[in-house]
């Protein structure tokens, strides 16, 4: 027998990082970026608790694309690195300086906001460079470094030249990926990953007209100046205390984050949480159209103010994916398959908190202004609905705000319906019986008939509503749902009393025979008389079963 160990090399592991590690080769920009502003966080936090004693300043962090040489540069003015530092936390493949950093210091800073974490994103620079430059200058009193490494695992170090402290990044940009040269493109990727970083990030400069000064000369012309063109908003408003934000603020930050929407949203929900994890977020309610299918990924996640996604399937419960928002929180393990996070329990903890929110943000708005609530109704009412089918916790919560409006523009939530109703509107099972129509119109002299015995009709109208009348009739005692031009409504309403034909019966009978031959009897039934005189001269009714079960193969589900 012969033992051995399995010998796995830097030069096996090298390639496998750049080909696997990310599928996508855009985000090394992500990745430099956070280490970027990680370095900067930490000069910021060393320097708050005495430990570095130099001056933090106002810190920036530059892009620059240099096309001519094929380069990118990501230049910091954070805490830097002493050429030890580089051989401990460059060269050690799967080491998080960030990791060490947050663990060391978790006694005397909290929220670091510190970004790094697994000790890989450095090494995503190899999927788009040939040879990577690292020019960095500690801010302890120690020569500055310079690191160079063309992907191989070999690199070299020396001493360099710069004074000023903090670190430059230099990626040779490989044959294979010049795209990234393209200022436009690179421009794209900072506005999708790091608009919301917490360090003022710099791609170019702009000109800025400066506003001309009190009392100037009427032709005076304003003076132009070139300034920085910072790409990012460093203070989102999810980062605030929300009694710090007015309505007015929330309405911008939605505009921020959707440019293209010009639409105000219904209203908002803050989250904060930091016990049993962390999150904070702001997910808003915009008008939503009764097609569910349009209305996917919108929700952005971010980790530490970074963007991760905007697809928050598995995180968020799926009924609120139609909703609108950020979600920031550095425990989701994002580095792992969906169906895996489906499974995490911190994960089910915050898709359960978040629906909780949104049930107590509901209830509150319906208690403290219930007409407002009333108008945005219809526009909510297809997330609502959609919960109380799917979540059990939401389900009961919503009992308390759900509404169930009638052809008359009341809205009654379930309890004020059945108190309302119950005198009246029992069937001869002693079944509370609901009337409800899905078409104003098309049933008018049903829905006459039905006010003129005094009984409620509700409007039910969003695509869903068939499976939640389903659902209510499960869960509540002794009630059913009969649209208005069901059969079932005859035990409820004595036809007879109102019955008036505009027929003749010659008529009667050839028309009899006629539709016969067009109507399937099985499916539906033929009355020549109506409810009241100014009808039309048939009616055609459906049993509620057999059209329910129609719409039930429509929706898909039972
Ligand atoms: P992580 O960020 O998860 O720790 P990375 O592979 O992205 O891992 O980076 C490895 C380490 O290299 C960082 O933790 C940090 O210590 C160091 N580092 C990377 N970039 C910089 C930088 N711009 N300034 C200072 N240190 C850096
Ligand atoms: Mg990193």
């Amino acid at each position: 027998m012969t033992k051995g160990t399995i010998n796995v090399s830097v030069e096996n592991i090298f390639p496998l990082i750049k080909k696997f590690l990310y599928s996508d080769h855009e985000i090394f920009l992500r990745e430099l970026v956070s280490n970027a502003t990680d370095a900067t966080l930490k000069l910021k936090h060393l320097t708050s608790i005495g430990e570095a004693k130099v001056e933090y300043g106002s810190p920036i962090i530059e892009v620059k694309v240099d096309k001519d040489n094929k380069k990118i540069h990501v230049i910091d003015q954070g805490l830097g690195m002493t050429a030890e530092e580089v051989q401990k936390y460059i060269n050690e493949v799967a080491f998080s300086g960030a990791e060490e950093f947050v663990e060391k210091y978790k006694d005397k800073i909290s929220d670091s906001g510190i970004i790094g974490h697994f000790g890989l994103g450095f090494y995503s620079a190899f999927m788009v460079a040939e040879k990577v430059e690292i020019i960095t200058k500690s801010y302890k009193d120690e020569p500055a470094a310079h690191w160079t490494c063309d992907g191989s695992p070999n690199f070299t170090i020396e001493e360099a030249d710069k004074t000023n402290r903090g670190t430059e990044i230099i990626l040779h940009i490989a044959e294979d990926s010049t795209e990234f040269l393209d200022e436009s493109r690179i421009k794209t990727l900072l506005l999708k990953y790091n608009k919301f970083m917490p360090i003022p990030i710099k791609f170019g400069t702009k000109e800025e007209t400066l506003p001309l000064p009190e009392g100037a000369d009427k032709d005076a012309k304003p003076e132009k100046v070139t300034v920085d063109n910072i790409i990012n908003n460093t203070n989102p408003a999810w980062t605030k205390q929300p009694t710090d934000l007015k309505d007015e603020d929330y309405k911008s930050f939605y505009r921020e984050l959707y440019p293209m929407q010009f639409e105000d949203p219904l209203f908002n929900i803050h989250l904060n949480v930091d016990y049993p994890f962390n999150l904070t977020g702001i997910l808003y309610f915009p008008k939503l159209s009764n097609d569910l299918n349009l209305q996917k990924d919108r929700i952005q996640l971010y980790q530490n103010q970074v963007f991760v996604t905007d697809n928050v399937e598995g995180i968020v419960p799926e009924f609120l994916t139609m909703l609108r928002g950020v979600i920031d929180s550095p425990d989701i393990p994002l580095n792992v398959s969906r169906s895996y996070l489906q499974a995490d329990s911190n994960v089910k903890k915050i898709s359960s908190y978040i629906t909780r929110k949104v049930a107590d943000k509901l209830k509150s708005l319906f208690s403290d202004n219930r007409e407002d609530f009333e108008k945005k109704w219809n526009d909510i009412k297809v997330v609502i609905e959609y919960g109380m089918l799917s979540d059990e916790k939401f389900f009961e919560k919503a009992e308390a705000f759900a509404l169930y409006p009638t052809v008359d523009d009341a809205y009654f939530t379930y309890d004020e319906l059945y108190n309302k109703i119950k005198a009246k509107q029992t069937d001869k099972d002693d079944k509370l019986v609901i009337l409800y129509t899905s078409d104003k119109e098309a049933q008018h002299s049903y829905i006459e008939a039905a006010k003129a015995k005094g009984y409620e009709v509700l409007l039910m109208d969003s695509p869903i509503v068939s499976h939640l009348m389903q659902k209510l009739e499960t869960t509540k005692e002794k009630v059913s749902f009969a649209r208005v031009d069901a059969d079932h409504i005859d035990k409820l309403i004595d036809k007879d009393e109102a019955k008036v034909s505009k027929l003749t019966e010659e008529e009667k009978i050839s028309l009899e025979d006629l539709l016969k031959e067009v109507i399937p009897s099985e499916k539906f039934m033929v009355q020549l008389e109506t409810m009241n005189s100014d009808d039309a001269p048939f009616i055609i009714t459906q049993p509620e079963f057999m059209r329910r079960m129609k719409e039930m193969q429509q929706t898909g589900g039972g």
